[in-house]
Protein backbone atom coordinates (compact mmCIF):
# COMPACT_ATOMS: atom_id res chain seq x y z
CA UNK A 1 0.00 0.00 0.00
CA UNK A 2 0.93 3.38 -0.97
CA UNK A 3 1.38 6.00 2.50
CA UNK A 4 1.64 9.49 0.79
CA UNK A 5 2.68 10.83 -2.56
CA UNK A 6 4.79 14.27 -2.76
CA UNK A 7 4.93 15.80 -5.60
CA UNK A 8 7.80 17.68 -6.15
CA UNK A 9 9.79 19.93 -9.10
CA UNK A 10 13.30 20.45 -9.88
CA UNK A 11 14.15 23.18 -11.87
CA UNK A 12 11.50 24.34 -14.98
CA UNK A 13 12.42 25.47 -18.13
CA UNK A 14 10.88 27.93 -20.53
CA UNK A 15 8.89 28.02 -24.19
CA UNK A 16 6.47 29.10 -25.93
CA UNK A 17 2.93 28.05 -24.86
CA UNK A 18 1.63 27.01 -28.32
CA UNK A 19 4.58 24.36 -28.86
CA UNK A 20 2.86 22.61 -26.43
CA UNK A 21 -1.13 22.93 -27.09
CA UNK A 22 -3.26 24.16 -30.09
CA UNK A 23 -4.34 27.76 -29.60
CA UNK A 24 -1.54 28.08 -26.91
CA UNK A 25 0.00 32.34 -26.45
CA UNK A 26 3.34 32.87 -27.41
CA UNK A 27 4.56 33.94 -24.86
CA UNK A 28 7.39 32.07 -22.68
CA UNK A 29 5.51 29.92 -19.89
CA UNK A 30 7.44 28.14 -17.61
CA UNK A 31 7.38 24.25 -17.72
CA UNK A 32 8.20 22.81 -14.19
CA UNK A 33 10.48 19.31 -14.13
CA UNK A 34 8.09 17.52 -12.27
CA UNK A 35 9.22 14.35 -9.88
CA UNK A 36 7.35 12.13 -7.44
CA UNK A 37 8.11 10.62 -4.32
CA UNK A 38 6.30 7.64 -3.05
CA UNK A 39 6.02 6.12 0.31
CA UNK A 40 5.51 2.66 -0.14
CA UNK A 41 4.15 1.01 3.53
CA UNK A 42 6.36 -1.74 2.74
CA UNK A 43 9.28 -1.08 0.56
CA UNK A 44 9.83 2.22 1.95
CA UNK A 45 10.57 5.13 -0.59
CA UNK A 46 10.15 5.10 -4.11
CA UNK A 47 10.86 8.07 -7.36
CA UNK A 48 8.96 8.69 -10.65
CA UNK A 49 11.78 10.63 -12.53
CA UNK A 50 14.17 13.27 -10.81
CA UNK A 51 14.06 16.41 -12.98
CA UNK A 52 17.20 18.72 -13.53
CA UNK A 53 19.92 18.62 -11.34
CA UNK A 54 23.35 20.53 -11.43
CA UNK A 55 24.70 17.59 -13.69
CA UNK A 56 21.93 18.32 -16.19
CA UNK A 57 24.38 21.26 -17.26
CA UNK A 58 27.96 19.56 -17.27
CA UNK A 59 26.62 16.92 -19.33
CA UNK A 60 25.28 19.72 -21.75
CA UNK A 61 28.25 21.36 -21.91
CA UNK A 62 29.94 19.93 -25.39
CA UNK A 63 28.83 20.72 -28.49
CA UNK A 64 26.16 19.38 -30.53
CA UNK A 65 24.28 18.61 -26.69
CA UNK A 66 25.37 22.38 -25.50
CA UNK A 67 21.82 23.18 -27.62
CA UNK A 68 19.78 21.98 -25.70
CA UNK A 69 19.31 24.15 -23.15
CA UNK A 70 19.65 26.80 -25.72
CA UNK A 71 16.50 25.28 -27.12
CA UNK A 72 14.68 24.84 -24.28
CA UNK A 73 16.49 27.67 -21.55
CA UNK A 74 16.79 25.91 -18.06
CA UNK A 75 16.44 27.69 -14.73
CA UNK A 76 17.72 25.43 -12.03
CA UNK A 77 19.19 26.09 -8.21
CA UNK A 78 21.08 23.79 -6.55
CA UNK A 79 18.48 23.65 -3.36
CA UNK A 80 15.79 22.56 -6.04
CA UNK A 81 17.49 19.20 -6.90
CA UNK A 82 16.07 16.55 -5.76
CA UNK A 83 17.84 15.41 -3.12
CA UNK A 84 17.95 18.42 -1.79
CA UNK A 85 14.53 18.48 -1.30
CA UNK A 86 14.60 14.54 -0.36
CA UNK A 87 17.04 16.06 2.72
CA UNK A 88 14.84 18.68 3.65
CA UNK A 89 12.05 15.86 4.45
CA UNK A 90 15.12 14.13 6.47
CA UNK A 91 15.22 11.53 3.69
CA UNK A 92 18.50 10.64 2.71
CA UNK A 93 20.00 9.11 -0.57
CA UNK A 94 20.60 5.57 0.17
CA UNK A 95 16.48 5.71 1.35
CA UNK A 96 15.59 5.82 -1.95
CA UNK A 97 15.24 2.02 -2.64
CA UNK A 98 13.46 2.52 -6.28
CA UNK A 99 13.43 5.50 -9.12
CA UNK A 100 11.18 4.42 -11.96
CA UNK A 101 12.00 6.37 -14.45
CA UNK A 102 9.35 7.51 -16.97
CA UNK A 103 11.68 8.12 -20.38
CA UNK A 104 15.20 9.25 -20.94
CA UNK A 105 14.74 13.13 -21.79
CA UNK A 106 17.43 14.98 -19.92
CA UNK A 107 14.69 16.50 -17.79
CA UNK A 108 13.62 13.29 -16.03
CA UNK A 109 16.59 11.65 -15.61
CA UNK A 110 19.46 13.94 -14.18
CA UNK A 111 19.20 13.03 -11.03
CA UNK A 112 19.69 9.57 -11.61
CA UNK A 113 23.52 9.70 -10.16
CA UNK A 114 22.74 11.22 -6.58
CA UNK A 115 21.12 7.55 -5.65
CA UNK A 116 23.61 5.53 -5.08
CA UNK A 117 21.63 2.46 -3.71
CA UNK A 118 18.50 2.66 -6.55
CA UNK A 119 17.48 0.48 -8.46
CA UNK A 120 16.23 2.07 -11.69
CA UNK A 121 12.84 0.80 -13.16
CA UNK A 122 11.99 1.63 -17.00
CA UNK A 123 10.90 -0.14 -19.98
CA UNK A 124 13.74 -2.14 -21.77
CA UNK A 125 12.82 -0.67 -25.22
CA UNK A 126 12.89 2.86 -23.82
CA UNK A 127 16.81 2.43 -22.75
CA UNK A 128 17.60 0.20 -26.05
CA UNK A 129 16.33 2.85 -28.02
CA UNK A 130 18.64 5.88 -26.77
CA UNK A 131 22.12 3.69 -24.69
CA UNK A 132 24.12 4.11 -28.45
CA UNK A 133 22.99 7.72 -29.18
CA UNK A 134 25.54 10.75 -29.48
CA UNK A 135 25.82 13.66 -30.90
CA UNK A 136 23.45 15.17 -32.94
CA UNK A 137 21.34 11.76 -32.83
CA UNK A 138 21.10 12.10 -29.25
CA UNK A 139 20.31 16.17 -29.26
CA UNK A 140 17.25 14.83 -31.36
CA UNK A 141 16.29 12.20 -28.86
CA UNK A 142 16.57 14.29 -26.00
CA UNK A 143 19.40 12.07 -24.44
CA UNK A 144 22.37 13.20 -22.54
CA UNK A 145 24.75 10.17 -22.25
CA UNK A 146 26.68 11.42 -19.51
CA UNK A 147 23.34 11.61 -17.13
CA UNK A 148 23.28 7.71 -17.46
CA UNK A 149 25.61 6.44 -14.30
CA UNK A 150 28.25 3.92 -14.72
CA UNK A 151 26.77 0.93 -13.04
CA UNK A 152 23.48 1.93 -14.40
CA UNK A 153 22.50 -1.41 -16.46
CA UNK A 154 23.68 -3.40 -13.15
CA UNK A 155 21.38 -1.87 -10.55
CA UNK A 156 18.92 -1.76 -13.17
CA UNK A 157 14.98 -3.72 -13.72
CA UNK A 158 14.46 -3.69 -17.28
CA UNK A 159 10.59 -4.33 -18.00
CA UNK A 160 9.54 -6.23 -20.83
CA UNK A 161 6.55 -5.92 -23.04
CA UNK A 162 6.00 -9.98 -22.27
CA UNK A 163 5.65 -8.43 -18.21
CA UNK A 164 2.52 -6.57 -19.84
CA UNK A 165 -0.59 -8.17 -18.32
CA UNK A 166 -4.41 -7.59 -18.07
CA UNK A 167 -5.35 -5.15 -15.35
CA UNK A 168 -8.05 -4.05 -13.43
CA UNK A 169 -10.85 -2.09 -15.69
CA UNK A 170 -11.02 0.49 -13.33
CA UNK A 171 -8.25 1.67 -15.23
CA UNK A 172 -10.16 1.35 -18.76
CA UNK A 173 -9.38 2.44 -21.62
CA UNK A 174 -6.12 1.22 -20.43
CA UNK A 175 -5.94 -2.77 -20.67
CA UNK A 176 -2.63 -4.21 -19.83
CA UNK A 177 -0.06 -2.90 -17.75
CA UNK A 178 2.32 -4.37 -14.74
CA UNK A 179 1.49 -4.88 -11.37
CA UNK A 180 5.15 -3.59 -10.38
CA UNK A 181 5.29 -5.24 -6.61
CA UNK A 182 2.48 -7.64 -6.83
CA UNK A 183 0.13 -5.37 -4.83
CA UNK A 184 -2.15 -3.15 -6.74
CA UNK A 185 -0.53 -0.50 -5.22
CA UNK A 186 1.72 0.82 -8.80
CA UNK A 187 0.62 -0.69 -12.43
CA UNK A 188 2.78 0.68 -15.15
CA UNK A 189 1.17 1.49 -18.49
CA UNK A 190 2.95 2.42 -21.15
CA UNK A 191 2.21 5.74 -23.00
CA UNK A 192 3.54 5.19 -26.56
CA UNK A 193 4.27 8.27 -28.67
CA UNK A 194 6.26 11.10 -26.72
CA UNK A 195 9.22 8.91 -26.51
CA UNK A 196 10.00 5.34 -27.35
CA UNK A 197 8.98 3.28 -24.42
CA UNK A 198 7.98 5.55 -22.25
CA UNK A 199 5.39 5.06 -19.31
CA UNK A 200 2.99 6.16 -16.99
CA UNK A 201 2.06 4.62 -12.88
CA UNK A 202 -1.05 4.68 -11.26
CA UNK A 203 -0.86 5.00 -7.68
CA UNK A 204 -3.86 3.99 -5.80
CA UNK A 205 -2.79 5.41 -2.01
CA UNK A 206 -4.57 4.98 1.41
CA UNK A 207 -5.59 8.75 1.66
CA UNK A 208 -4.76 10.55 -1.58
CA UNK A 209 -6.99 8.37 -3.99
CA UNK A 210 -5.72 7.24 -7.26
CA UNK A 211 -2.90 9.24 -8.86
CA UNK A 212 -2.31 8.84 -12.26
CA UNK A 213 1.31 9.96 -13.50
CA UNK A 214 1.51 10.41 -17.36
CA UNK A 215 4.80 11.73 -17.74
CA UNK A 216 4.79 13.86 -20.85
CA UNK A 217 1.90 11.82 -22.51
CA UNK A 218 0.54 15.49 -22.23
CA UNK A 219 1.62 18.73 -21.73
CA UNK A 220 -0.74 20.07 -19.47
CA UNK A 221 -3.95 19.15 -18.09
CA UNK A 222 -5.84 21.36 -20.34
CA UNK A 223 -4.58 19.19 -23.26
CA UNK A 224 -6.17 15.82 -22.60
CA UNK A 225 -9.25 17.50 -20.72
CA UNK A 226 -9.59 19.31 -24.20
CA UNK A 227 -8.19 16.88 -26.32
CA UNK A 228 -5.71 19.18 -27.91
CA UNK A 229 -2.71 18.17 -29.75
CA UNK A 230 0.90 19.99 -29.26
CA UNK A 231 2.02 22.03 -32.11
CA UNK A 232 2.73 20.08 -35.52
CA UNK A 233 6.71 21.41 -35.06
CA UNK A 234 6.96 18.85 -32.56
CA UNK A 235 6.31 15.96 -34.07
CA UNK A 236 10.07 15.79 -35.10
CA UNK A 237 11.14 15.19 -31.48
CA UNK A 238 7.95 12.86 -30.87
CA UNK A 239 8.70 9.46 -31.87
CA UNK A 240 5.41 8.77 -33.18
CA UNK A 241 3.11 11.66 -33.67
CA UNK A 242 0.17 9.17 -34.66
CA UNK A 243 0.85 7.08 -31.34
CA UNK A 244 0.93 10.37 -29.20
CA UNK A 245 -2.49 10.87 -30.45
CA UNK A 246 -4.21 7.69 -29.22
CA UNK A 247 -2.31 7.66 -26.15
CA UNK A 248 -3.32 11.28 -25.31
CA UNK A 249 -7.45 10.19 -26.23
CA UNK A 250 -7.02 6.91 -24.25
CA UNK A 251 -5.93 9.28 -21.42
CA UNK A 252 -8.98 12.26 -22.03
CA UNK A 253 -11.34 8.76 -22.10
CA UNK A 254 -10.11 8.35 -18.73
CA UNK A 255 -10.46 11.34 -17.28
CA UNK A 256 -14.08 11.12 -18.93
CA UNK A 257 -14.40 8.14 -17.08
CA UNK A 258 -13.15 8.56 -13.92
CA UNK A 259 -13.17 12.18 -12.58
CA UNK A 260 -11.73 11.03 -9.74
CA UNK A 261 -8.56 10.10 -10.87
CA UNK A 262 -5.84 12.79 -10.15
CA UNK A 263 -3.63 12.99 -13.89
CA UNK A 264 -0.38 14.69 -13.22
CA UNK A 265 1.42 15.65 -16.28
CA UNK A 266 5.01 16.23 -15.48
CA UNK A 267 5.40 19.88 -16.60
CA UNK A 268 2.15 21.36 -15.79
CA UNK A 269 1.92 24.24 -13.36
CA UNK A 270 -1.62 24.14 -12.73
CA UNK A 271 -2.04 20.30 -11.52
CA UNK A 272 1.18 20.82 -9.78
CA UNK A 273 -0.35 23.58 -7.73
CA UNK A 274 -3.85 22.15 -7.82
CA UNK A 275 -2.55 18.59 -6.48
CA UNK A 276 -0.90 20.58 -3.39
CA UNK A 277 -4.59 22.15 -2.67
CA UNK A 278 -6.52 19.41 -3.12
CA UNK A 279 -4.69 15.89 -2.28
ZN1 LIG B 1 9.98 14.17 -22.49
Amino acid sequence: MIEKVYILKAGYCTHPEIITIKGGSFCNCEFPAIFVLIKHKNLGYILFDTGYSKEFFEASEEFPLSLYPKITPVFFKQEESAIAQLNNLGIQAEEIKYIIISHFHGDHISGLSSFSEAKYIYLEKAYNSVKYLQGFRALKAGFLPKLIPIDFVLRSIQLKETNLQSISTEYKPFEIGIDLFEDQSIIIVELPGHAKGQIGVFLKTQEQGLIFLIADASWSSKAFEELKMPHPITNILFDSSQEYKQTLFKIHQLFQNKPNIFILPSHCNQAFKRFQKER
